[in-house]
């Protein structure tokens, strides 16, 4: 049977050729009948679907003879699944210097490798990061698989989906986490389809089912208005990217020892080549590590008035951010965005002017330590989460908190 999930009747095709127009994908075209020796019909020529196909189902909802159907391709795991065992993590690293995320993904994986009695294991990549290894035994780690290659210097998504996925195919782990950032989200996903598992991103959850032992992954799904249970039953690894800020660390064990298992690999010459890394945004932003953070929205009524939110941000020595709403309006770069489909941040202090509290924005904050919000509607949900809400124009509040700090 063809992996191609789409099946065409061949009795109803009537070679309208409104399929082809519509598929995004180049997946069909419009063949002569005889070539695939069908029986003769007045229609001369039949839809012919190939393997660009990606079951979208664009082209089963235009054909108006329901000439089309897709069908369900159950693809059977071709490995053992009790061949699997351990917790391992990527431990990611940025010229040398080990990422937050990396301690982050250590202390949940400790908790679930306890829980399913196996051990865990980080894999670190990078031109010299060999010392950096035992580093992550007191954050809980077993074993640390290296793999210390000039070429791996700076990130590579070719070298990264190979390197990782040999080492899956090899040392078969049944879970793999990483940090939903931006090099997690480009590799991981590459490594799920080459090992041929799922992957379930930006989780705010992971616990073990008691009973069946697996990995119940939680997600916000439906734009944030329901939180999703994702599980991986019948292929490993049971993958997962989190983001930065969502896992409590731990308090580092530095007696704690592990093994280091260094791997030799040829790489391949990658697809991809970096030609220049820029540190664009430098520390002027740098959101997820925030202490203090204060946000603007929709309130501020335009572009002019972050230069108020600016100078609070500055006068208690914190970053800027940005609810979606402002980020859409042009009044700020994107990476200044906090919430759903922005940065989750985790900071001592929030200070929220403007912002009405939308669950996106809130699914970015809410785990901040102190929530201060300013609005001018008391029934705005931001106060919800909020420990201190000020009821008020910003526009009058904040500059007066900006000046009784500069008094200081
Ligand atoms: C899939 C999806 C993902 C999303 N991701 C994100 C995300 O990552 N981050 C995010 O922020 N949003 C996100 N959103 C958008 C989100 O739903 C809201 O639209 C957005 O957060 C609203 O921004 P806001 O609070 O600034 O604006 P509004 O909702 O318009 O609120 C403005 C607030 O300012 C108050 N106000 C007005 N004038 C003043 C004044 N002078 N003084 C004091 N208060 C005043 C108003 O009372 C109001 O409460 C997403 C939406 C979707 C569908």
């Amino acid at each position: 049977m063809s992996d191609i999930p789409l099946i065409i009747f061949e009795d109803k095709c009537t070679a309208c050729t409104k399929c082809i127009k519509v598929c995004p994908f180049g997946a069909l075209t419009m063949e002569p009948r005889e070539k695939y020796d069908l029986p003769a019909s007045r229609f001369k020529k039949i839809a012919v679907v190939n393997e660009k196909c990606t079951a979208c189902g664009a082209c089963v909802q235009e054909c108006p003879f329901e000439a089309m159907e897709l069908r369900e391709i159950k693809r059977t795991f071709k490995h053992n699944i009790s061949d699997y065992k351990g917790v391992w993590i990527f431990a990611e690293q940025r010229g040398g210097h080990m990422e937050d995320v990396t301690y982050e993904l250590l202390s949940k994986g400790r908790e679930l490798a306890d829980v399913r009695k196996v051990e865990l294991s980080a894999v670190l990549l990078g031109s010299g990061v060999k010392e950096k290894a035992s580093s992550l035994f007191a954050w809980g780690a077993d074993n640390v698989y290296v793999v210390d290659d000039p070429m791996l210097e700076e990130y590579n998504t070719d070298l990264y989906t190979d390197v990782v996925s040999t080492l899956i195919s090899k040392y078969k782990p049944e879970m793999m986490l990483a940090g939903a950032t931006s090099i997690g989200r480009a590799f991981i996903p590459r490594v799920a389809v080459r090992v041929q598992t799922g992957l379930t991103a930006d989780c705010t959850a992971l616990e073990i089912d008691s009973v069946r032992q697996i990995l119940l992954q939680t997600r916000p799904a439906f734009g944030g208005n329901i939180m999703a249970t994702i599980e991986c039953p019948d292929h490993r690894p049971q993958m997962a990217t989190v983001r930065h800020k969502v896992l409590k660390k731990i308090t580092p064990d530095e007696s704690r020892t592990g093994k280091i298992i260094e791997e030799k690999m040829a790489l391949k010459e990658p697809l991809s080549k970096i030609i220049e890394v820029l540190h664009e945004m430098g520390n002027q932003v740098n959101l997820a590590e925030a202490d203090i953070i204060v946000s603007g929205g929709r309130g501020l009524g335009g572009p002019e008035n972050f230069k108020m939110i600016e100078e609070l941000a500055k006068a208690i020595g914190g970053a800027v951010g940005a609810s979606r709403a402002a980020v859409d309006a042009d009044w700020i770069p994107a990476y200044h965005q906090v919430g759903q489909t922005g940065k989750t941040v985790c900071p001592k202090l929030y200070i929220a002017c403007g912002i009405s509290g939308a669950i996106q924005h809130l699914a970015g904050m809410s785990s901040s330590d102190f929530i201060v919000a300013i609005n001018k509607d008391p029934d705005a949900p931001i106060f919800n989460v909020a420990d201190i809400g000020i009821v008020g124009d910003l526009t009058e509040i904040v500059p007066l908190i900006t000046k009784a700090l500069n008094d200081r």
